[in-house]
């Protein structure tokens, strides 16, 4: 029997397919300009603002990585699929109360930027991947460690069991030079490895500028929109 939702299913199915192979192609593409081998990078597609429907339409075709930026909306899409294999990736701002609770369902934590979150996620009973987030911005408030305070963060981190430092994570300001911005990000990613050897990771990189960022070293792309469509909010 026909059932128009049928439809909708598979040309949406369609729609994504053909995103998705188009961001996969630029990544290819600028990591081949960039003299490096696109298998050092993860694809985590941003799934914020959609429901889970569109997480389970691109689980379909593939995608394992999912990333999200408010535990309100993040903890009850989690749990709607739990029957998928999903590693979900934390990547917004994050009070220290909520911090555990993000961990009981996100294998990676992107956003780690004060001492009050790694103390809260020391007490989890297994081990995450965390990425320090650092500050580009003079604005204190837009998230991230301020960059006099990076080593100690790092060293914090080290000294917790519960949390296995994968490397750093940036957003390039909206208004200012992305190339600069990259550069920086890859600057504090050489400062972090000489703490950290193994924390080579860099989560950078978004719908407009992952190119930039894939020239500049990112190994973890948080790419939405170009994939998932405009958001709603
Ligand atoms: C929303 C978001 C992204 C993805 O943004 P797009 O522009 O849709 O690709 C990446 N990183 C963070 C921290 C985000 O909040």
């Amino acid at each position: 029997m026909y059932r128009e939702g049928d439809t909708n299913v598979s040309s949406d199915q369609h729609v994504y397919s053909e995103r998705l192979a188009s961001v996969h192609e630029r990544i290819v593409s600028a990591c081949s300009s960039a003299g490096r081998s696109s298998d050092d990078t993860t694809l985590i597609v941003v799934s914020k603002f959609h429901p889970q429907e569109v997480v389970r339409s691109l689980y379909a075709l593939g995608v394992r990585d999912f990333g999200e930026n408010r535990h309100q909306e993040a903890q009850p899409k989690a749990v709607e699929t739990a029957d998928l294999d999903i590693h979900w990736h934390f990547v917004g701002q994050l009070q220290s109360n909520k911090a555990r609770q993000a961990a009981k369902y996100a294998s990676s934590i992107h956003s780690i930027d004060r001492p009050a979150i790694v103390d809260s996620l020391a007490k989890l009973d297994h081990t995450i991947d965390a990425f320090i987030q650092i500050n580009l911005t003079e604005d204190v408030g837009r998230g991230g460690v301020e960059p006099q305070h990076l080593d100690d963060l790092v060293e914090r981190v080290l000294k917790t069991d519960t949390l296995k430092l994968r490397g750093i994570m940036g957003v390039a300001p909206l208004d200012g030079d992305e190339e600069e911005a990259f550069e920086r990000i890859a600057n504090f990613s050489l400062r972090v490895q000489q703490l950290a050897p193994e924390a080579t990771s860099i989560s950078a990189g978004m719908t407009h500028d992952f190119e930039t960022a894939i020239q500049y070293g990112a190994t973890h792309l948080r790419i939405g929109s170009a994939i998932t469509g405009d958001r709603e909010y």
